[in-house]
């Protein structure tokens, strides 16, 4: 696959967007991670699937059975993409309600094992259980030592890590988390919204019995997310309602199996169709070609980066080989929230700034002196609305070009100069 051509038609690639200056210009789309656009053939099947749209599982009619059929095909389409046949896949809305769906569905109290560099989505819900946090580390060894020595000091009943740094854009590695899980007695769950874009994913052969993913991080931004698990989902739906049941008496109910169960309301059945073409389109592509194709991208994308008088590349493991296209930076003399707007206004870049929902991994990496944060929590639970530490991330995908990557890097080092 050329590096010089996107291999794939993005609906919205040659926007023109007005600058301060007046003049038009080429929109460069630099944020990927938080979503991407509309892969063309997604859009043409969405299209070409509309009028046969209609209730699923309820309705006997023409149009509810196609429907229906179209809504399952979904869920094997999702499972083959991730290498887990033998999987249930739930639609969801996104990433941030999978994990809550799986965190819902846990025994009450479960010993939940996670990091503190994950996004809110993959921290925030596992609060509700006994939630233990391994530390800061600085490489993948030193992460697979101390979730060993956590995984030997007491029983956990579930491992929670990210697949690829939403920051950073290290990639985890998964194979070894989840033996050493699997050797204590632990599942493991990956949050692969960073992840699943970039990269091949086999979840059978690497050992994963969760995963959640986002179809609009994923060129399918119709609303529909999955949690995907190989292992029995049961326990209590964060859902409840109609389609999750197998009978209702009134003053007891009989749940459904998994995927049902956690599906309770009418589903999103074009985004589940639309995500499902992203995954098929992807497959086509072949994950192995796009991942090569964004490692010379994303090379090219740190070598500019760090020609740059003044701009700091944050790295969570500083040597680390394998990235996803994802680059957070400082520059100095400006705060994250004005270079982002020099970089739209000026030069028609999108990014993005801020703390990328991973305060604890964003004050750790800005090291923002203890004194402050507190601070920062004492104003901001006063009602008062400091300005929070933060970065900018150009993040990259399926339709970055070389041009688009030195667009980037061309204005960092003139807004160098100007400082
Ligand atoms: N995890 C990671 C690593 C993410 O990057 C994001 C989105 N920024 C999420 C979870 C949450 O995804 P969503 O907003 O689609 O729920």
């Amino acid at each position: 696959m050329s590096v010089l051509v996107p291999p794939a038609h993005l609906i919205g690639s040659d926007l023109q967007v007005p600058c301060a200056d007046g003049l038009e210009r080429r929109y460069v789309n630099l944020d990927y991670a938080a979503s991407t656009p509309v892969l063309a053939k997604v859009w043409e099947v969405v299209e070409a699937f509309v009028p046969w749209y209609s209730s699923v599982h309820r309705g006997s009619g023409a149009k509810s059975q196609i429907s229906t059929a179209a809504y399952e095909q979904a869920r094997l389409v999702v499972a083959g993409f991730l290498g887990a046949s033998d999987a249930s896949v739930v639609f969801v809305r996104n990433t941030t309600e999978a994990v809550n769906v799986l965190a819902t569905a846990l025994a009450p109290h479960a010993r939940v094992l996670s990091t503190p560099v994950e996004h809110h989505a993959n921290m925030l819900p596992w609060r509700r259980h006994d939630l233990r946090m391994l530390p800061f580390t600085s490489s993948a060894d030193e992460l697979l030592e101390v979730t060993r020595d956590a995984l030997r000091s007491e029983r956990i009943d579930l491992l929670a890590v990210t697949g690829a740094s939403n920051v950073t854009g290290e990639v985890w590695p998964l194979e070894p988390l989840a033996e050493l899980a699997h050797a204590h007695g632990a599942q493991i769950f990956v949050d692969a919204a960073q992840l699943a874009p970039h990269r091949a994913i086999a979840m059978a052969d690497a050992g994963i019995d969760h995963l959640a993913l986002s179809g609009h991080k994923l060129y399918a931004p119709f609303g529909a997310g999955a949690l995907v698990s190989r292992v029995p989902l049961e326990g209590d739906p964060l859902l409840h309602g109609g389609g999750a049941i197998k009978l209702v008496t009134l003053d007891d109910v009989v749940w459904a199996d998994a995927p049902d169960r956690f599906e309770a309301g009418s589903p999103n059945v074009i985004g589940a169709v639309a995500f499902a073409a992203a995954c098929d389109t992807l497959e086509q592509l072949g994950m192995d070609a796009v991942a090569d194709r964004e490692r010379a991208l994303c090379a090219r994308l740190h070598a500019g980066l760090d020609g740059i008088a003044g701009l700091t590349r944050l790295a969570l493991w500083p040597v680390h080989d394998e990235r996803v296209g994802v680059a957070s930076f400082t520059l100095q003399g400006y705060k994250a929230q004005d270079l982002a707007e020099r970089l739209s206004d000026e030069y028609a870049i999108g990014v993005r700034h801020g703390c990328f929902c991973a305060h604890p991994l964003i004050t750790r990496l800005l090291q923002v002196p203890e004194a402050e944060a507190q601070w920062l929590q004492a104003e901001l639970r006063s009602g008062r609305e400091p300005e929070l530490p933060g970065a900018v991330r150009a993040s990259i995908g399926l339709g970055t070009t070389v041009a688009d990557i030195d667009a980037l890097t061309g204005a960092l080092d003139e807004l160098s100069r100007r400082r």
